[in-house]
């Protein structure tokens, strides 16, 4: 199968693919389309992952779903697509052993794209921003006059776009660790790593597993790999990868740009890597205030300046001219909870940031606040919370934990924050957040913020982190319908 791609002879390659969610869903459906014999595995039952099976089943798949269905490999299996188990899992190391192909939808929809339907790939990984810089890049492009869509992780599957009969000039591509890592063949007209902190560290086993995973998206760039200046670990994997011949490194810092770099001069975002004429050594392309402008101000918000400096090196890299990466900018929102104010009681501001689901991203939040009471907990995946303890305290006016780990943010409180004063709800019904918000006012002080930045999963809890949120701001609402 190493040569596999959309001129291959599918219909003698037996494919297993594990996992049924939208990802596996477009990955069945494009192996069928294209002839090959597709069994599809799900441990899970609920009613999404039946309905995607019967489809499925009556397009010609077989069909293996609930407890134990991943358990062992089909035999005569040829290649697996996975879209979400760890490498360890024991079907997946089944696999591995036997020298069966295993490959990431991303990677399949690769192949498949080559030769016919060649589209640029502009691609997006990191520990956090991933999204938020998609869907700038892809407004930047938009801005451009160019056909694009946001792909991969942000939820709309690639496999999609090979069996969209629409024409597509380039792609803006979020791509995770997780499909990094089950890839080996994709050689991106550009890339950029946006930061690197540790997360997924149960599904990858160590953080170098992680950090090469996500390093993986620089191999075989074409143009332009793009790192954080700030972050000496994303220059060495530019320095570190195998990429096509003239390829170059640009980095992007919240600082003054040297030369190919692109960063602020006072409030202006500002280019020093692609520039045309000779005579400038800088081109403007926006002002902070042009960044995704709204009243939450989470687009001005540092992070958010740097994610728009990564996506606009991506855009320029395809020669997308300064005042389209400014009008799409201007024309892009931060999604929702992702720093966005849900309420204000009394002199009490209420922010949802349910998104921060590790403690990098809790720490880009929390920065944005002085006085702070803290509402986090949930999975921790194995990660620690001292050093963002250590770095908030003396912001922290007090903490309210939740969800199977809080104990652990609790330990790291009581370690380096013993003045903070701490309340543990203990009950994971989803209910529950009702308590935590009015254990949250009862903390707060005139002028001070109540912010969610959980630093953990949801799933312990919730569904996903958009339904956590939604709990908080209901729960707000809630208290202020009382205090009126
Ligand atoms: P991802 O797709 O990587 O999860 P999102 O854009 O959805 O990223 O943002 C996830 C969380 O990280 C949000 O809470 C957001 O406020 C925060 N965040 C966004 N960009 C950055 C960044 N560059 N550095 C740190 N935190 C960030």
């Amino acid at each position: 199968l190493a040569d596999y791609n959309g001129a291959s002879d599918w219909s003698r390659v037996s494919a297993v693919v594990a996992g049924l969610g939208v990802a596996g869903f477009a990955a069945a459906d494009g192996l069928l389309e294209y002839g090959a014999k597709v069994t599809v595995l799900d441990h899970g039952d609920s009613e999404p992952v039946q309905d995607r099976a019967k489809l499925l089943e009556t397009l010609g798949a077989g069909v293996r779903i609930g407890p134990g269905s991943t358990d062992n490999l089909p035999t005569g299996t040829d290649l697996v697509i996975t879209t979400g188990l760890p490498p360890h899992q024991p079907m997946l190391a089944q696999a591995a052993a036997q020298g069966v192909a295993i490959w990431g939808e991303p990677e399949l929809a690769w192949r498949l794209m080559q030769p016919n339907k060649q589209i640029p790939w502009l691609g997006i990984t990191g520990t956090n921003g991933k999204t938020t810089t998609t869907e700038m890049l892809a407004s930047m492009l938009t801005a451009a006059g160019l056909r694009t869509a946001a792909v991969g992780n942000i939820g709309r599957p690639l496999m999609e776009i090979v069996l969209d009969p629409e024409p597509y000039d380039v792609l803006a591509v979020e791509l995770s660790s997780h499909q990094l890592h089950w890839s080996n063949s994709l050689s991106l007209h550009s890339a950029a790593v946006l930061n690197l902190h540790l997360d997924h560290l149960e599904w990858h086993g160590s953080a170098e597993a992680y950090a090469a995973a996500k390093a993986k998206i620089f191999q075989r760039v074409q143009q332009s790999c793009v790192y954080n200046v700030a972050e000496e670990t994303t220059r060495k994997m530019v320095e570190e990868a195998d990429v096509i011949e003239g390829a170059r490194a640009i980095g992007f810092t919240l600082g003054v740009p040297k030369v190919a770099m692109l960063g602020l001069v006072e409030d202006i975002l500002v280019d020093r890597a692609f520039i045309e004429q000779r005579q400038t050594s800088a081109v403007e392309l926006a002002t902070i205030a042009d960044v995704a402008p709204d009243e939450s101000g989470a687009g001005g918000a540092p992070h958010n300046v740097a994610n728009a400096l990564a996506a606009a090196a991506l855009a320029r890299s395809f020669g997308v001219r300064p005042t389209a990466v400014r009008d799409g900018l201007r024309a892009m929102r931060v999604g929702g909870h992702r720093i966005q104010t849900v309420g204000v009681i009394g002199d009490v501001r209420y922010v949802d940031d349910s998104k921060a689901t590790n403690p990098h991203a809790a720490q880009a939040s929390l920065t944005a606040f002085d006085d702070v009471v803290w509402v986090a907990g949930g999975q921790a995946k194995g990660v620690t919370f001292d050093d963002l303890v250590i770095r908030n305290r003396d912001r922290l006016r007090g903490a309210v934990l939740l969800g199977v780990d809080r104990d652990e943010i609790a330990q790291a409180l009581a370690r380096h924050a013993p003045q903070v004063p701490v309340i543990s709800i203990g009950d994971t019904e989803t209910s529950a957040m009702a308590r935590v918000v009015e254990a949250a006012a009862s903390l707060a002080r005139p002028g001070d913020v109540v912010l969610l930045a959980p630093a953990c999963a949801s799933r312990d809890m919730y569904t996903d982190y958009a339904e956590r949120g939604d709990a908080f701001a209901a729960a707000v609402q809630a208290l202020a319908a009382r205090e009126e």
